[in-house]
């Protein structure tokens, strides 16, 4: 097949999270032509999908900022040097054509590039669930996984379960604006940033540890929890309105496992430069998963990979290419076509 310039991109973002629209906005930057390939229809990842009005404390250059800002401002970002984005596209396999051209077919058409930047984040990911009787028949009334609306819980008696990040930041984030509010964790050991846990301990969230969900009552919603103290075998029964089980996310890369791509059980593995084994193939942010084994799935080194990648397909699409640029050095101004006035979502 006979490609024009502008069918073959000199490389295609795979995923539309935090990462891949930086990573659109710096290959745009470093002059090369980009498609980005979200498979939903919104932009913004994890951020959108599961904490849209969180407040972000580690965000680069930011005292503190909430999500739905960062992905406006990502989003603006990425749309610098006009990238073809496309969203509602799932990429569903890879081929290597030949050296500087890639195919990529997602369950709605076809699509060519130079190279390709997987930013993937978990894949499709689902919430894990717990084994409480009730559950299933309350789910979407009155038992939730994600916070999509923070204020629907407000005035609301609210039931979190779980001790990881989300749980303690959404407890962190809801104290104030529900009724009432307890955190039920299995144990005593969180595993959520330290800070945060003081922040939990010393706060009007009550905090009831050794616990789980045994059983959820109600009629058309959710009244009632019975929770249980693991180390007494002892049960009490709360008055609920809502019930947050907030117990972490099943990541499923199963559909990256066919693209023949050398992976861990964690993700694509990636060198320091965030090639894959095969190359012309790169991965940034969560779906990464470096060599060396430190992982950390965190906004700011996604960034970070997302822009150390940029750099490299440039390098090896034009080998003679600085390895990276300032921006006060060089500005493509040629390319620019969207102001940030004009490029919001
Ligand atoms: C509750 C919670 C709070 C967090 N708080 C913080 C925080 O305060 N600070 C911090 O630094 N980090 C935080 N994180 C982590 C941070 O959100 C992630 O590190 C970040 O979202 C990773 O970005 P990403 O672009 O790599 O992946 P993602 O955000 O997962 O985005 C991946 C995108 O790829 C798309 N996609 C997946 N498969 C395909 C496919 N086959 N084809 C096309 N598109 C596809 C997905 O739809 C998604 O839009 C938090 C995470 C959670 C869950």
């Amino acid at each position: 097949m006979d490609l024009s310039d502008e069918d073959l991109y000199d490389v295609i973002v795979l995923g539309g999270g935090p990462v891949g629209l930086f990573a659109t906005f710096y290959a745009g930057f470093r002059d090369l032509s980009v498609k980005l390939i979200e498979a939903t229809e919104d932009l913004g990842g994890q951020i959108t999908l599961l904490y849209p009005d969180k407040y972000i404390y580690d965000m680069p250059g930011f005292y503190e900022v909430i999500g739905t800002e960062v992905v406006k401002n990502l989003v603006m970002q990425a749309k610098r040097y006009n990238p073809t984005i496309v969203l509602g596209e799932r990429a569903l396999k890879i081929t290597k054509l030949n050296d500087h051209k890639f195919e990529v077919v997602t369950d709605k058409a076809v699509h060519y590039s130079k190279t390709i930047l997987i930013c993937t984040g978990i894949g499709a990911f689902t919430p894990n669930k717990v084994e409480a009787v009730g559950i299933p028949e309350f789910e979407g009334r009155g038992v939730f996984y994600y916070v999509r609306d923070p204020e629907r819980f407000r005035g609301k008696k609210v039931l979190i379960v779980g001790g990881g990040d989300s749980a303690v930041d959404w407890a962190l984030h809801l104290k104030d604006i529900a009724s009432s509010l307890t955190l039920i964790h299995r144990r005593d050991v969180f595993r959520a940033h330290e800070k945060s846990v003081d922040a939990l301990m010393h706060s009007n969230v009550t905090v009831k540890l050794f616990y789980v969900l045994k059983e959820v009552k109600g009629d058309d919603w959710v009244r009632k929890a019975i929770i249980t103290n693991v180390q007494s075998n002892k049960d009490e029964e709360m008055e609920v309105d809502d019930i947050l089980v907030l117990v972490g996310y099943k990541a499923d890369l199963s559909i990256i496992r066919q693209w023949g791509i050398a992976m861990d059980s964690r993700g694509v593995l990636v060198d320091d430069t965030m090639e894959t084994n095969i190359p012309g193939i790169y991965a940034a942010g969560d779906v990464a998963s470096p060599k060396s084994g430190f992982r950390q799935n965190l906004l700011a080194v996604g960034f970070g990979q997302a822009a150390t990648a940029a750099n490299r397909i440039k390098k090896y699409l034009e080998p003679s290419s600085s390895a990276f640029e300032h921006s006060t050095l060089r500005e493509p101004s040629s390319k620019i076509t969207a102001s940030p006035e004009t490029a919001t979502h």
